[in-house]
C-alpha cells in the first residue's frame, strides 16, 4: 500500500528517531548540533565555534544511479547518503547532519520506502549524522532522492582539489574499479541477481571518513577529491583546479577483486569506473605516508606536474594522455 504525504513524513519521522534512539530505552535527545529537527520549519544546527561550514547535495534517480530490479532498497538508502558522506570526507569534515528530500510515484509500495529509510539510517547513526529534516512529493514517474549534507572543518582547514603543487606525490585509497564492475555485470546478465557481498564496494561502499579527516589533521594531503566519477574524471577535475597536470604508473592503480571467485578488475575499469568512493589526495613530496590510514591501504599512484596534461605511463615505458572516458560511458 503506498502512503499519502502527512503518513508518509510521519513514518520517516519514526523511524528517524527511533534510529536514533539506538537501544530501547535511551531518550530522545539531538546531538549538540543539531538543536531542532524534523517537525518545525527548518532545522536549527549549531555549529561548533571556529569552523567552517561544509555543505553537498546529491541527486539519486531511479534509471539514472540505480534500477529497483538490481538494488535492493537498503542498498539505495545507503548509496544515497555514502555519496554526502564521502564529499564531506574528501574536504577532511566531520559529517553533522543530513536532509532528505523524497519524490515516489503513487504505486510505490510502503515497504520498499521502509527499507530505503532502513538502508540510510543505518548508515547515518553509524557516522553518528542526525536526519534532520527534508520534504516528500509525488512522483509522475520513478524515485528521486535528494540529499543534502552538512558537515564541519577547523576554520580554513578543509583541503580543496585547488591545492597540488608540482612535485607533489598522487595517492589514492582502497581499490578502484569494483563498483563499476558489478555494472557491467548486471548489464551482461540483467536477470540474474549479484550477490552484494562478492560486489561490496557497488552495493555497500563506505565513506572514507576517518582516513580524510586524518589526512586533514596531520595536513598530509594538499589537495583531496572523493572518486565518485572515476579515477581519470577526477585527476582531472584537481588537475584543472590546481592548474596542474600529471603522470600516472598504470601499473600501480590499485585493481578491486570482485566475484566469485574472486578476480582483479579490468584495468580500464579501475582508471575510469565510477561510485568506488576512495579518496584521491596529492602529497608534498618530502612528507611520508603511512601505507594505511584507519585501515585503509594507501598507494602512490604517480605525481603531479608543471605541465597541464595527463599521461598514463605504461610498464614497458610508454606514455599515452589519459582520456577522460568518465563514468558516463560506463554507467549507460
Ligand atoms: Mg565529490
Amino acid at each position: 500500500m503506498p502512503l499519502p504525504e502527512k503518513a508518509l513524513i510521519a513514518q520517516i519521522r519514526r523511524l528517524a528517531e527511533s534510529a536514533r534512539q539506538g537501544q530501547a530505552g535511551k531518550s530522545v535527545r539531538p546531538t549538540p548540533a543539531v538543536l531542532a529537527g524534523i517537525g518545525d520549519d527548518c532545522a536549527v544546527l549549531r555549529l561548533p565555534a571556529g569552523n567552517d561550514s561544509l555543505i553537498t547535495t546529491d541527486f539519486t534517480l531511479e534509471g539514472t544511479h540505480f534500477r529497483r530490479n538490481w538494488h535492493p532498497p537498503e542498498v539505495v538508502g545507503h548509496r544515497s547518503l555514502v555519496r554526502g558522506l564521502s564529499d564531506i570526507a574528501a574536504m577532511g569534515g566531520e559529517p553533522l547532519a543530513a536532509f532528505l528530500s523524497l519524490a515516489l510515484p503513487r504505486n510505490l509500495p510502503q515497504a520498499w520506502v521502509e527499507r530505503f529509510m532502513r538502508g540510510l539510517l543505518r548508515l547515518a547513526e553509524k557516522f553518528s549524522v542526525t536526519l534532520a529534516g527534508g520534504d516528500t512529493s509525488e512522483s509522475p514517474s520513478g524515485i528521486l532522492a535528494d540529499i543534502i549534507v552538512v558537515g564541519t572543518a577547523p576554520k580554513d582547514k578543509a583541503v580543496l582539489r585547488s591545492g597540488a603543487h608540482p612535485g607533489d606525490r598522487i595517492f589514492v585509497s582502497g581499490e578502484l574499479g569494483g563498483s563499476a564492475a558489478a555494472l557491467v555485470e548486471m548489464r551482461s546478465r540483467p536477470r540474474s541477481k549479484l550477490d552484494p557481498r562478492d560486489y561490496p564496494r557497488h552495493f555497500y561502499p563506505e565513506p572514507r571518513v576517518e582516513l580524510g579527516r586524518i589526512l586533514r589533521e596531520k595536513r598530509l594531503a594538499t589537495a583531496m577529491i572523493d572518486l565518485s566519477d572515476g579515477l581519470s574524471t577526477d585527476l582531472a577535475h584537481i588537475c584543472e583546479e590546481s592548474r596542474v597536470g600529471a603522470e600516472i604508473e598504470s601499473t600501480l592503480i590499485p585493481r578491486a577483486r570482485v566475484g566469485k571467485p574472486r578476480r582483479e578488475v579490468d584495468p580500464d575499469l579501475a582508471r575510469h569506473g565510477g561510485e568506488d568512493y576512495e579518496l584521491l589526495f596529492t602529497a608534498p613530496p618530502g612528507k611520508r605516508i603511512p601505507a594505511k590510514i584507519a585501515g585503509v591501504p594507501l598507494t602512490p599512484i604517480g605525481q603531479i606536474t608543471r605541465r597541464r596534461k595527463i599521461f598514463l605511463c605504461s610498464a614497458e615505458g610508454t606514455r599515452s594522455e589519459l582520456a577522460q572516458h568518465g563514468w558516463e560511458h560506463f554507467r549507460r
